[in-house]
């Protein structure tokens, strides 16, 4: 992908400086969050909902039960703007009006279409990587049934903005803006990173005999860990 599209109306109207138009840090927010958020219109009205994503050079894949009403309605090909963003951290400055959270934000404008045959399997597998990484190659591959039971949408990733607040380093002696002159020189400032960890894993039963822990666990307790 060549760099993202620099429209008016995928442009912040505030702290534009933080936009980015690197394809590579695109894919590192969608490479790094776990959630996107759908917004679209409904009978009139705005409603946002979450759901897993996966996401190629070209599109961002959705996937829901062909029963659900979210699933219906962005493949109608009505508007979507679908949010997908990472916090990073929180900034304790010496207000609160200066006070802030780091993040790696995206914002996904456009429609989706439905997604079949090779493409279909082929998109399933990418929102499950970026979900549980490896663990699609340890499951079954899914049933006829199961595909049926599943839409699964795609939106190109051509009307993208991207916007990233870095986190503060502590050992930056920062000013926070908020004119320190004049305010409590004993008041703690600084930041704190925080980020998703997974916990130690929990065995179902009904396995049979000792079951190592796949790959595909290990993995996602390394991929979330606390940030340092
Ligand atoms: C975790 C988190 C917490 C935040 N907390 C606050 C908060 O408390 N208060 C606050 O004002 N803002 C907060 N923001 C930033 C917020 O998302 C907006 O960027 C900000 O409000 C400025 O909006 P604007 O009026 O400039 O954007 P607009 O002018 O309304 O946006 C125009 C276009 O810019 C792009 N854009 C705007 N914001 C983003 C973004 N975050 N990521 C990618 N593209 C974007 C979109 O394409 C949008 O269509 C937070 C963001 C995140 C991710």
């Amino acid at each position: 992908m060549a760099e993202l599209p620099d429209d008016p109306e995928l442009t912040p109207t505030r702290y534009d400086e933080l936009s980015s138009h690197d394809p590579v840090v695109l894919f590192d927010v969608l490479g790094s969050g776990v959630v996107a958020h759908v917004a679209l219109v409904r009978d009139g009205e705005p409603i946002v909902l979450g759901t897993a994503y996966g996401f190629d050079d070209d599109f961002l894949y959705l996937h829901g039960s062909t029963g659900s009403r979210l699933s219906r309605d962005m493949a109608d090909g009505r508007p979507l703007c679908i949010s997908i963003a990472t916090l990073d951290g929180f900034l304790f400055a010496r207000t609160g009006f200066d006070s802030a959270v780091s993040y790696r934000s995206a914002v996904i404008r456009g429609s989706a279409t439905e997604c079949v045959d090779d493409e279909k399997v082929r998109a399933l597998r990418l929102i499950n990587e970026n979900l549980m990484p490896g663990r699609w190659d340890e499951l079954p591959a899914p049933t006829r049934k199961e595909l049926a039971a599943t839409l699964v949408l795609r939106v190109p990733l051509d009307r993208v903005s991207v916007k990233v607040l870095p986190h503060h380093d502590p050992e930056d002696d920062f000013d926070d803006g908020s004119g320190a002159d004049a305010l409590d020189p004993r008041l703690w400032v600084g930041s704190l990173r925080v980020g998703l960890a997974a916990g130690e894993p929990v065995a179902s039963r009904g396995m049979s005999g000792e079951v190592p822990v796949p790959e595909s666990v290990k993995r996602q307790m390394t991929r979330f860990v606390l940030p340092e």
